[in-house]
């Protein structure tokens, strides 16, 4: 079996006496792209929060390339190279599309804002904004302010302050929510050249999107996973079909 980059056992996650996430085991593999699917409450987000640190766990493990990270924060976790993007955006709206990237950048090198190191060093740097830039397509853009980009390539600027991050695993929650056809098809792309470098974890409502992108699939329902595996396996399998189009909250997907 191939190694997993990030691994939960038997996660489980209860506010209060409700079981939001139950006893869930994930496996992320290498330089895969794996979406985690299911109607709205399922617990996508939780175990997102999970995984992040943001939330911590009532029982169960999380493995980190094979580390016990169950226990660290949210910064250390980060440190090791998860990153998170979308729903909780890394975008400073008066920057503009350049310092945004360079500020990622910088983060990753942990360089804070010490701009006084060397000039050759900073020359660098910003070789290195513009090939991130020219890898998703915005280096025409790098004087415009964030703020004033229209909406789709304000997510590809979300996308391109992660890629500059250089993270192992890539966390994306729903990150075509909202956006049209074309820049669905854009930011696909870019998770598609993305997970040559990394690992990618995404929860994602449009199945159209899921289906062409991920090598697997894994469906969470009520805190639980109800089946996993690749698109033809989760697709044919009648509890997903159930879930998705036998009970009254589905209507939205097609599957
Ligand atoms: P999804 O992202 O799949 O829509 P969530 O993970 O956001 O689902 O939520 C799963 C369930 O857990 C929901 O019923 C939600 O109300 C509940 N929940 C999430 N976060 C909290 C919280 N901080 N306190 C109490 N309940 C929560
Ligand atoms: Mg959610």
């Amino acid at each position: 079996m191939t190694e997993a980059v990030l691994e939960t056992r038997e996660l489980s996650k209860q506010f209060g006496g409700f079981r939001a996430v139950n006893n869930v085991n994930l496996r992320l593999r290498q330089g895969e792209v794996h979406a985690l699917i299911g109607p709205n409450g399922a617990g996508k987000t939780t175990v997102f929060n999970l995984l992040t640190k943001f939330v911590q766990p009532t029982t169960g493990t999380i493995f980190f390339e094979g580390t016990d990270v169950t226990r660290l924060k949210p910064e250390e976790v980060a440190r090791l190279g998860l990153a998170r993007s979308f729903q909780i955006s890394s975008v400073f709206p008066e920057m503009t599309v350049q310092q945004n990237v360079r500020i990622a950048i910088q983060r990753r090198k942990r360089m804070g804002h010490q701009f006084w190191r060397s000039l050759q060093h900073l020359d660098v740097l910003e070789d290195e904004i513009l090939e991130t830039l020219r890898e998703v397509g915005l280096e025409s853009h790098l004087r415009s302010r964030a703020e004033a980009l229209p909406y789709g390539l304000k997510r590809v600027l979300e996308f391109a302050t992660t890629v500059a991050l250089a993270p192992r695993v890539m966390l994306l929650d729903e990150p075509m929510a909202g956006l049209g056809v074309e820049d669905i098809s854009r930011i696909a792309e870019l998770i598609r050249s993305a997970a040559k470098k990394c690992s990618i974890l995404m929860v994602e409502h449009n199945l159209r999107a899921v289906e062409t992108l991920s090598d697997h699939i894994t469906v969470l329902q009520r805190g639980e996973v109800l089946a996993d595996g690749n698109y033809e396996t989760v697709s044919n399998d009648p509890r997903v079909i159930e879930a998705y189009l036998g009970g009254k909250s589905s209507g939205n997907y097609v599957l």
